[in-house]
């Protein structure tokens, strides 16, 4: 390649110029017509860019993949409470109809109210309806 011939991209950030300074490096590759050097080579320039928006990308699948878990630990401490209260009346229930030897209509009503609840919260827990 001609040594006389510039690349024709310019570079920016370098100084105090909004149109930027030339670059510098000798020509290696000409395509439709324009002259690169090798670090402005334009399937050099693209392969680098895939490389940064690949890497990019697997941060941000991590980011959501961190955020998703983040969002179901939330939810299930959401639910402890609830889960928690709901076992401790049924555990009060079912203790006090175990030692009792006139099991009524009204203790029958108690379990099953117990046990709605209970259905409720686990229904909440598992996050299915
Ligand atoms: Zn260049």
């Amino acid at each position: 390649m001609n040594d006389k011939l510039r690349c024709c991209v310019r570079i920016y950030g370098t100084g105090y110029s909004f149109k930027g300074s030339p670059c510098t490096k000798p020509v290696r590759i000409t395509v439709d017509g324009k002259h690169y050097c090798a670090i402005h080579d334009p399937a050099k320039v693209a392969e680098r860019r895939a490389k940064v928006q690949a890497k990019a990308n697997a941060r941000q699948e991590a980011r959501n993949a961190h955020y998703e878990v983040r969002k179901e630990t939330e939810r299930r401490a959401a639910c402890f409470d609830t889960l928690v209260a709901a076992c401790r009346a049924a555990q009060y229930e079912v203790a006090t109809a175990l030692h009792d030897y006139q099991f009524t209509s009204e203790k029958a009503n108690n379990l099953n109210a117990v046990l709605r609840q209970l259905e409720t919260a686990l229904s909440e827990a598992r996050n299915k309806p």
